[in-house]
């Protein structure tokens, strides 16, 4: 008998592994280049509530206190090798609270 697989995926703050649907993906846009090839605009960290948005993500808990555990183990930087400022996470906790 088959198993039908559901694609699970670890979240950032408590470690755990849900299936893809129930975590939300924090995720870095692309940065936006000219012809040349020069970054003119850096790609930013924003929530993915849809799960459409292009580029590296992140997965976690739809709970705005797994974002917190993140936050401060810098797990989310860490998985999307980039930075990000306090505001982000200011803002992405809000909408995590606010669902
Ligand atoms: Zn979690």
């Amino acid at each position: 008998m088959k198993v039908k697989k559901v694609p699970m995926r670890k979240c950032s703050g408590c470690g755990e592994m849900f299936p893809k649907k129930e975590l939300v993906r924090v995720v870095r846009t692309p940065d936006k280049k000219d012809e040349q090839g020069n970054v003119v605009e850096k790609g930013t960290v924003v929530l993915d509530l849809t799960s459409k948005k292009a580029g590296r993500g992140a997965y976690v808990c739809k709970k705005a206190e797994c974002l917190k555990k993140a936050r401060k183990a810098r797990r989310i930087e860490r998985s999307l090798s980039t930075k990000i400022p306090d505001e982000v996470y200011d803002a992405m906790e809000r909408e995590l609270a606010d669902e």
